[in-house]
């Protein structure tokens, strides 16, 4: 597909317009005068609920919904029922996968079932082609098992993902504080080890996680593109639809990840992707759907072109040792629309962006040599 007159995403920020051709089975060339082409963006951090979940989301229903919002590659998390805990879950995991329209890779359980007591066995997670281990959604794990796991994380070649909130003392600022502490002295312990901190949420958090990097430790760091973008006042009126975990924080924490992000203490936006049914949400399950708003949300956030390449498309890959294979999405930056999760393809529509108009959407999206979604183009 030859596209004129587009402007390229890369680490130096946008392009200016030019003619390049696009590896994509069967689609037409075009002018895209206004449009940005990038390479597709990964989400490190996603919930797909299968198995165990299909009335939330299937890999299917996942992995089309993150196409929609432009994410070629996503990494699915293991707090599924089963719990992705032992290597022949995960490669029957991986091998439906490759059937998805795009490029769906699965993390590993810290712990058996998630429990916090026995560890799983990491060689043979990654033997069968595990991309990180993480508890996320429980810190079940106290400090002397949690340097275990690093350990034998480190000697697998795999890093761990922390979701980090000290369990014992609910989901307050403090929580994620203690947590992300523990897990920077264990790390400072064991040779090899790498750590990533999930969705950080506070100022606490980002200072510690600053203070460990001119350290020299290898810590990374993401932050979700709803604690970016929106703050405890924008949800207190949502009542059981605003739960999230972390939950939002003050304007004051907001700014701090906002400015981690552009400094590079933040590495990675990652959606947390959490998706639920409505009964769930009603009865106060927590997170947000994450992948069909999040073009927008993070263009709206204002940062500049070499920002969102290193958050959305090369650091979340460096991370994982991953490279790009023929992925592409075509943005149109000045697209105004108004988010109704009822539009979503994902089967979470618990959006806490509902009725917001957003700038910016995907237009298409290429994975492997093939067009997997497209959007007609609508002037409105
Ligand atoms: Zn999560």
């Amino acid at each position: 597909m030859r596209l004129q007159h587009v402007r390229v995403l890369g680490p130096t920020g946008l392009s200016a317009p030019q003619t390049v051709d696009v590896n994509a089975e069967g689609a037409e060339d075009r002018d895209a005068t206004g449009l940005v082409l990038s390479p597709g963006w990964m989400d490190l951090h996603a919930h797909l609920r299968e198995p165990g979940f299909p009335q939330k989301e299937t890999l299917l229903s996942g992995a089309t919904s993150a196409a929609v919002g432009g994410f070629t590659h996503v990494l699915a998390m293991a707090n599924t029922d089963p719990v992705t805990d032992r290597a022949e879950r995960l490669q029957s995991l991986l091998t439906r996968s490759q059937a998805l329209p795009i490029r769906i890779s699965f993390v590993g359980a810290v712990t058996i079932g998630l429990d916090g007591r026995q560890l799983t066995d990491a060689a043979a997670l990654k033997a069968a082609g595990a991309m990180a281990l993480s508890d996320d959604g429980r810190h079940a794990i106290d400090r002397v098992m949690f340097g275990h796991a690093l350990d034998a994380a480190a000697a697998a070649g795999l890093p761990v993902l922390v979701h980090a909130q000290a369990e014992q003392l609910g989901d307050g600022p403090d929580a994620e504080a203690v947590a992300v502490t523990d897990a920077l002295d264990a790390l400072r312990d064991i040779r090899g080890a790498r750590l990533h901190i999930q969705h950080v949420s506070t100022r606490r958090a980002v200072d510690l996680i600053r203070a460990a990097k001119s350290e020299g430790l290898p810590v990374t760091a993401e932050a979700t593109p709803h604690h970016l973008a929106l703050s405890s006042r924008d949800v207190w009126a949502m009542g059981p639809h605003g739960n999230v975990n972390p939950p939002l924080r003050s304007p004051d924490d907001r700014d701090a990840l906002c400015e981690a992000l552009v400094d590079g203490v933040i590495d990675v936006i990652a959606t947390d992707h959490a998706p639920h049914e409505l009964a769930a949400k009603q009865a106060g399950a927590n997170g947000f759907h994450g992948f069909e708003t999040a073009v927008g949300v993070i263009l709206g956030l204002g940062f500049d072109g070499g920002t969102v390449y290193r958050a959305c498309v090369s650091r979340p890959r460096e991370i994982l040792g991953q490279s790009l294979e023929d992925e592409w999405i075509l943005i149109d930056p000045d697209a105004e629309w108004r988010v109704d999760g009822a539009s979503f393809k994902s089967r979470g529509k618990n959006t806490p962006f509902q009725g917001r108009r957003l700038r910016g959407r995907v237009v298409m999206t290429v994975c492997r040599g093939q067009v997997v979604t497209e959007r007609v183009m609508q002037h409105v």
